[in-house]
């Protein structure tokens, strides 16, 4: 997919509006539009990548990332009870967007395993 029509691609350059929670010059975290726990924000790269086969390149990138979800679990107060990240990938992970995302999940007892 071409990052012109990619909706977090319009959300990152806030060409369409979203809930931001956080950004920073590199990642952006917003509210799901249909959130599934009582907190669950969108981790993304700015930069349009599809999915985590797209992003064995993104060493620094996904670092910068993966340390920012301990910020983002404090602010959004999921820190002392715990959450979940996770990020769907093609068609039998579930993914819908394809633009790279970890729903960061919290605020409730979570099932596991997943459906
Ligand atoms: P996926 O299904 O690819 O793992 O996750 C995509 C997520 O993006 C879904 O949970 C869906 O609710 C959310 N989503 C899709 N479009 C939008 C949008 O325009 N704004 C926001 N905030 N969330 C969206
Ligand atoms: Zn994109």
């Amino acid at each position: 997919m071409l990052s012109a029509d990619c909706i977090f691609c319009k959300i990152a350059s806030k060409e369409i509006p979203a809930d931001i929670v956080y950004e920073d010059e590199k990642i952006m975290v917003f509210h799901d539009l249909n959130k599934v726990a009582p907190v669950h924000v969108l981790v993304i790269p700015k930069k349009h990548i599809e999915n985590m086969l797209d992003a064995e390149q993104e060493e620094g990138l996904l670092g910068h990332l993966m340390k920012s979800v301990a910020t983002i679990a404090k602010m959004t107060n999921v820190a002392e009870d715990g959450f979940r990240l996770v990020s769907n990938t093609k068609e039998n992970g579930g993914q819908t967007v394809p633009h790279l995302h970890f729903h960061l999940l919290g605020g409730r007892a979570l099932d596991w395993p997943p459906g």
